[in-house]
């Protein structure tokens, strides 16, 4: 049996977004359900667009998420002499062929075609046929390197997503596979990396679905069987637009640093495109467990951040309290603020209500840094009417002392200030709740005050 061999093949022209990213994950995940093998090949050919900030993006991001590539990263810039190696097989073996015409001619050719109402397209002028004769070689012209394109019959193939694509090769023209300066063009490097990776399956977005023809017949045409291909719809915005970057989609990283679980960010790309029956939630193991390729969407996928965030909310839901409190303390730790060993329970306490790592850690900080008590709360629920309940409450607490520091004797207390001022439990609770945590949503107020120490909930209560 042939072991799966899959590869994600990122540009670093830009960072990578999670339109992006989902074209890693379901190669990476295909190689894991299948124990196989996950490459990653950075296509750096393009100088002027490539950047180190970009690769870099791409590295963390998988990292982040634990795509971790078997092998690679590998760099096309680094594999320059293989691709003019294959070049010149390609030569021998009469399937190039050097064209010198020039760009001016090439921009008639197009501007001729276009009036005519044809598909621009090379019109063969250098390429030799038996018997043909070619025009005589222009002095000082570096010639490129085309592909010669057979020119009956159809390239064929049978996408994993899109079911059988067949494509005639009269509508392929013979493509430049070498510049004038003998550097290789994207579709030939792709094709020797292929074939020298031994990719079996080869999933990436459906922007490439027209190179891949001319990609199979640049296999063929080195004698190499083509991989199976899936060629995955793509991803859209929040306004239906293709996800890019000029279009305000946000770096991968973006999401770590805005506090989402990378297992949460698996969960939600795995089901941009695919499904495994109604399951949204799932756990990384169960994904790896489910996925092939014959559940793979056909249509675009549309990204949505408030369901991303439910997602990301489901899976902080099944973190336990110390897994939680050691994610959230990196967040807390960033504005210099010291935890303790109350984290844990502070997690606990607060993790049903938060979406993010950082809504978690916004509310742990409020036990360990002053809370700034916003203007319309204070208005609105620190009312002369409640003064004295606050500070009876006050007494009752000063009065527990740190051994009985405990949820229900500081339920017992609160009950007793009811009893005494004849207040309802909201018309207390929500001014103590605005005091200790600058708002008056929390979650019950004893097991609230329970964590926090008694000093600093006397302090704050009498800055009422
Ligand atoms: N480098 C290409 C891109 O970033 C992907 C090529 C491929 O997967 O074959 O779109």
């Amino acid at each position: 049996m042939t072991i799966v061999r899959t590869r994600f093949a990122p540009s670093p022209t830009g960072f990578i977004h999670l339109g992006n990213i989902r074209s890693a994950l379901y190669p990476w995940a295909y190689a894991r359900a299948t124990n196989g093998v996950f490459i990653l090949r950075i296509e750096d050919t393009d100088l002027d667009r490539s950047t180190q900030a970009s690769v870099d993006v791409i590295l963390e991001g998988m990292k982040w998420l634990g795509m971790d590539p078997d092998e690679g990263p590998f760099y096309q810039m680094q594999r320059m002499d293989r691709y003019r190696e294959v070049l010149a097989k390609l030569k021998e073996t009469g399937h190039v062929y050097p064209c010198y015409m020039s760009v001016e001619e090439l921009d008639a050719l197009r501007e001729k075609q276009m009036i005519a109402k044809e598909k621009p397209r090379y019109d063969g002028t250098w390429r030799p046929e038996p018997g043909k004769v070619l025009p005589k070689i222009p002095e000082g012209v570096k010639p490129v390197l085309r592909f010669k394109n057979p020119i009956d019959g159809v390239v064929s193939w049978d996408d994993k997503v899109k079911g059988l694509i067949e494509i005639s090769n009269q509508e392929l023209d013979d493509l430049v596979i070498a510049r004038p300066d003998g550097t290789p063009t994207y579709n030939f490097c792709v094709v020797v990396d292929d074939i020298d990776m031994q990719i079996t399956h080869v999933i990436r977005g459906d922007d490439h679905v027209n190179n891949t023809p001319r990609q199979i017949n640049i296999f063929n045409a080195l004698g190499a069987a083509p991989p199976v291909y899936a060629h995955l719809p793509t991803v859209l915005n929040e306004m239906g637009e293709k996800m890019s970057k000029r279009n305000g989609a946000k770096a991968v990283t973006a999401y770590r640093d805005e506090g989402y679980l990378p297992d949460a960010m698996v969960n939600y790309l795995a089901r941009l495109g695919w499904s495994h029956g109604d399951d949204e939630i799932f756990s990384r193991e169960q994904f790896l467990q489910w996925f092939n390729l014959d559940h793979l969407g056909r249509s675009a996928a549309q990204f949505d951040e408030a369901k991303l965030k439910w997602v990301n909310a489901q899976h902080l839901k099944t973190l336990s309290e110390q897994e939680l409190a050691t994610r959230v303390k990196v967040f807390i730790e960033k504005d210099a603020i010291k935890t303790d060993e109350r984290l844990p329970l502070i997690c606990g306490l607060f993790k049903d209500r938060c979406d993010t790592l950082i809504s978690l850690a916004n509310w742990a900080k409020c036990f360990y840094a002053d809370v700034i008590i916003p203007e319309e709360e204070r208005e609105k629920h620190l009312v002369q009417s409640v003064f004295g309940a606050l500070e009876l409450l006050v007494d009752k607490l000063e009065g527990l002392g740190d051994s009985s520091w405990n949820k229900e004797s500081i339920a017992a207390a609160l009950k007793e200030v009811l009893t005494q001022t004849g207040l309802k439990m909201p018309q207390l609770a929500m001014p103590v709740r605005v005091l200790l945590m600058g708002t008056a949503q929390t979650p019950s107020l004893d097991a609230l005050i329970a964590i926090f120490d008694p000093k600093t909930v006397v302090t704050r209560l009498k800055k009422k």
